[in-house]
């Protein structure tokens, strides 16, 4: 496995529940990684010599600053490429999000932004302006994350017509229990491969606030508090994998027929396919598919 990027999910809780989101943040949400778990993760990822991106995300990252920035600046001082994921809830005005974000220029070269109509009633908040105005005064490269709607998605099976820079939702984490009664849906047997992820060599993973190293959501490669970074990625074989192995064979259907699983007859997409599989497998399967934050329990 040769990892360019390494994703910490610094929080799974998060300002806003949104019905698209894969983690399941909330302001309900357990876990936090602590600072020394965010030192002992980054020191770890310096013994990965492919690694060169670091990503701080949640659930909502700027829920727990001091920690963040903190986390930032280690990083950078390891010599990672440093971006950030986040709502931008803390942008209430330029002058504040100037605030917020100063001290984080020179040391990050990505700020994405989630801006679609699952966070904020309207695609361009005020929360979203600022934070882009504060991100360009301060020179620091700006991305979006945009998801469509579930009609815009159908739309687009059908015309081919999806919003410009929005991407399609996918029916996993808590999409696939709020958003699939809105989805088209297909005959299970359509979904033979894993659409989203590289299963063999992925480029980058996650890793959440309890250690899990997650190779997709809630499908886990091991625990960094346990097992370092670099030996989890040494000893990761994919086909032997009780998860990514089936799935690599003949995608999410290769996974409910290698366990016979009770299935319906349509889903939404692969990835709902996949996720409710799973679901089904985890007593099976406990060490593999975790933690309960990343399965709505
Ligand atoms: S098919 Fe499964 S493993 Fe692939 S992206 Fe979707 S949920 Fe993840």
């Amino acid at each position: 496995m040769k990892l360019n990027g390494l994703h910490i999910l610094l929080t799974y809780q998060c300002t806003f529940e949104c019905d698209h989101c894969f983690v399941w943040g909330s302001p309900w949400q357990d876990g936090v990684m602590t600072l020394d778990q965010l030192h002992k993760v980054l020191s770890q990822a310096r013994e990965v010599d492919s690694l060169e991106w670091i990503y701080f995300e949640g659930g909502e990252p700027f829920l727990y600053y001091p920690i963040l920035l903190r986390g930032v600046q280690m990083a950078t001082a390891m010599g990672f490429h440093v971006g950030i994921v986040t709502n931008a809830f803390w942008a209430t005005s330029l002058t504040d999000a100037l605030t917020w974000l100063r001290p984080f220029a020179d040391l990050i070269e990505d700020l994405t932004i989630s801006c679609d109509l699952y966070h904020f009633s309207e695609l361009n908040s005020p929360f979203v302006i600022h934070a882009s105005a504060a991100a360009e005064a301060l020179h620091i490269t700006l991305g979006t994350i945009s998801v469509a709607q579930p009609e815009e998605t159908n739309i687009s099976r059908q015309v081919g017509q999806i919003p410009s820079g929005s991407s399609a939702v996918m029916y996993r984490g808590r999409a696939a229990t709020k958003l699939v009664g809105r989805a088209i849906l297909k005959p299970w047997t359509n979904f033979t491969s894993c659409p989203h992820e590289d299963l063999r060599d992925p480029g980058r993973v996650h890793i959440d606030p309890y250690g899990n190293l997650h190779i997709c959501q809630g499908i886990t490669l091991g625990n960094v508090f346990t097992t370092t970074l670099r030996e989890i990625c040494e000893g990761y074989y994919a086909d032997s994998h009780p998860i990514c192995g089936p799935l690599l064979k003949n995608g999410p259907v290769g996974l409910a027929q290698e366990y016979d699983l009770q299935i319906e007859d349509q889903y939404a997409d692969a990835c709902h396919l996949c996720f409710e599989s799973r679901r089904a497998l985890r007593e099976q399967f406990p060490g593999f598919l975790l933690p309960d934050e990343m399965y709505g329990n």
